[in-house]
């Protein structure tokens, strides 16, 4: 079995609103994407086939083929539009918001028809740098996922080791007065999207939670020295993404998390499922 990923663009405007609320109750669903005069997002798409590999060509799928069903079903109904008054689905409800979630799914059951049996295995929507809507076909199961990024230094150190043994297992990172990093956190939630909002969740809640639970006790700080978690466990990222876990997934239910990813640097991350 291969897996091949094809990345298109559009760029298109929108808004989130359920008619009959008032401004207030809106903006307090949807944030300020319920600004009724529209904001817009330069939306990347990534579509991910999967298949073996055919004997004539060697290929799972033309690109040119997949391409132009791009065109005609993506480009085509989302690029430089109105998706609440131009797109062919979304203007016909208005109970149907075009949250990131939403188009994750109208993407897929658009393009299932035209493509082999069983071969359309995921496509991600990116609606901004920061966050992107994970759909495999599976109902109405979407997973969601925010990237964050904050700033702390630590130093790796076991107690449950000699000096001369931390100083050679960790090495320069056993340096007594610390180093930082700009640890990038990727918080990806999961669960059936809401009917009514459209949304798996809120994201100004992802903000706020993990404003409370990340920010408010990490960001800017020395782990070892500010962080009571780390007073005798080491801020390897192993440890510091299970503590990380431990400290969001309480305070995010009912929502689901699914995986924290936590990058340290560009040359290494650890993901953790809670177990
Ligand atoms: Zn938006
Ligand atoms: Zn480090």
């Amino acid at each position: 079995m291969y897996y091949l990923t094809r990345q298109t663009a559009f760029e298109a405007s929108h808004y989130n609103r359920i008619p009959e609320l008032s401004d207030a109750e809106n903006f307090a669903l949807f944030g300020a994407a319920a600004n009724p005069n529209s904001h817009g997002h330069n939306y990347v798409l990534e579509v991910m086939v999967k298949g073996d590999v055919e004997a004539d060509d060697g290929m799972v799928i033309n690109l040119v083929t997949l391409d132009a069903l791009l065109k005609t079903e993506v480009i085509a109904n989302y690029d430089h539009k109105h998706l609440n008054r131009q797109h062919p689905v979304f203007s016909e409800n208005p109970y149907l918001q075009p949250t990131c979630e939403n188009i994750a799914m109208e993407i897929w059951h658009r393009l299932v028809p035209s493509l082999p049996n069983q071969m359309l295995h995921r496509v991600r929507l990116y609606e901004s740098t920061s966050n992107f809507a994970d759909y495999y076909g599976e109902g109405s199961m979407v997973y969601l996922t925010k990237i964050y990024e904050f700033s702390a230094a630590h130093r790796l150190h076991s107690h449950a080791l000699s000096d001369e043994a931390n100083r050679e297992v960790f090495g320069k990172c056993n340096n007594p007065a610390g180093h930082g990093h700009n640890y990038v956190l990727e918080v990806t939630v999961k669960g059936d999207v809401d009917e009514r909002t459209g949304l798996v969740a809120g994201l100004n809640f992802l903000d706020e939670v993990v404003q409370k639970q990340v920010y408010a006790r990490f960001d800017y700080k020395h782990l070892n020295i500010d962080a009571p978690e780390f007073e005798t466990l080491n801020p390897t990222s192993e440890n510091f993404v299970k503590v990380l876990w431990d400290v969001l997934e309480p305070n995010l239910r009912p929502v689901v998390l699914h995986r924290l990813r936590l990058r340290e640097t560009a040359k290494n991350h650890f993901d953790y499922y809670g177990a």
